[in-house]
């Protein structure tokens, strides 16, 4: 049987492709390429095309023994979903609608979900734990808690069982070298700050320092990009052995701020990376701060790659061996 990976040719996808081969599955991957690279895809069988083409999601599942899927096809972009809210609810919301009423036809009865700590929006409380109040400030979480949604009436009504990752911030890169970070445009902390000793920009634009935390800044949860993609074969395990649909963080538990952000990659880099404030960005939570403790009691899941110099050095080993992504 395959496991069919959607968003395969993404960050986190490529990642948790890279690790399903490592672990001797069948990988099927569904990608559209808008934002996935075909280089990202270390192996499998790669489809190109839209889960929102039924016709198209049809031959993939005519083609293909799947019995479970692992779901990270989506747009998932904070700032861009506060000013394109219609763009979000088409891809992420239809996209998942169409995906489980083929699994439905094709007797696929296992999802697992990449879902977001932005369903939380504005935390009561950090740690944050999965019981929660999910109030999302963005679009985007807004998407994602509607996609968890979707999948509980599915299995209500059709059996299909979930697990759903709510993940904090992915970081880092494969210890290969060989996949990594690779957006069009580039929003993200980590690879915004290694733009600039790779010389593709002059500063990092610190969006807000007026926030209740101790410098000022936003404060995340940074997470190894390989332990996250190991989380993601624990659901699956979790689901063939007959687990209950269930919901999970994955986070390190512990927060920096993106002052402390750039000093990490100072260090890690030698360079000086200038910095400049600039005004809040829209839907931006001030601290997201992960409490895992029911993924490691239950899906028995540890992250291997914990120190946050060793993150940031396994990003920079990525962007100075491929300055321009996956370009050639
Ligand atoms: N951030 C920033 N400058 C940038 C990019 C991000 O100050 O150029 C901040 C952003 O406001 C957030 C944190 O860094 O507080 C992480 O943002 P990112 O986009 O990497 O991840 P998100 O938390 O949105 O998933």
């Amino acid at each position: 049987m395959a496991v069919l990976v959607t968003g395969g040719a993404g960050y986190i996808g490529s990642h948790t492709v890279a690790a399903l081969l490592d672990a001797g599955e069948e990988v099927v991957i569904v990608d559209n390429l808008e934002k996935g690279h075909r280089q990202a895809v270390l192996g499998g069988k790669l489809y190109v095309g839209d889960l929102r083409d039924a016709a198209f999601l049809d031959g993939v599942f005519r083609e293909n023994a799947i019995d479970a899927v692992i779901h990270f096809a989506a747009y998932s972009l904070v700032g861009e979903s506060m000013t394109e809210p219609a763009k979000y609810y088409d891809n992420n919301l239809h996209g998942t609608l169409i995906l489980l009423e083929k699994m439905r036809e094709y007797g696929a009865d296992k999802i697992v979900f990449s879902s977001t700590a932005a369903t939380y929006g504005e935390p009561e409380q950090v740690p944050i734990k999965e019981t929660d109040k999910t109030e999302p400030t963005s679009v985007y979480g807004e998407t994602k808690l509607a996609m968890e949604r979707l999948m509980r009436w599915f299995e209500t009504a059709h059996g299909i069982r979930y697990v759903s990752l709510r993940y904090f911030n992915a970081a880092g890169a494969h210890e290969s070298g060989r996949i990594g970070e690779d957006h069009d445009p580039e929003t993200h902390l980590i690879p915004v700050i290694l733009q600039v000793p790779l010389g593709k920009r002059d500063q990092v634009a610190i969006f807000g320092d007026d926030y209740p935390t101790e410098d000022g800044t936003c404060i995340r949860d940074y997470l190894h990009v390989s332990d996250l993609a190991d989380a993601h074969l624990l659901a699956l395990d979790r689901l063939r052995s007959g687990g209950a649909s269930d919901i999970y963080n994955l986070g390190s538990g512990q927060g920096y701020s993106v002052q402390e952000m750039l000093e990490v990659a100072r260090r890690v880099t030698g360079h000086p990376i200038p910095a400049a404030v600039q005004p809040r960005r829209a839907g931006d939570p001030a601290v997201l701060i992960a409490s895992s403790e029911k993924a490691k009691r239950e899906l028995g899941w540890q992250p291997k790659r914990d120190r946050l110099e060793e993150i940031v050095a396994s990003a920079w080993n990525w962007h100075k061996q491929h300055p321009d992504g996956y370009e050639e």
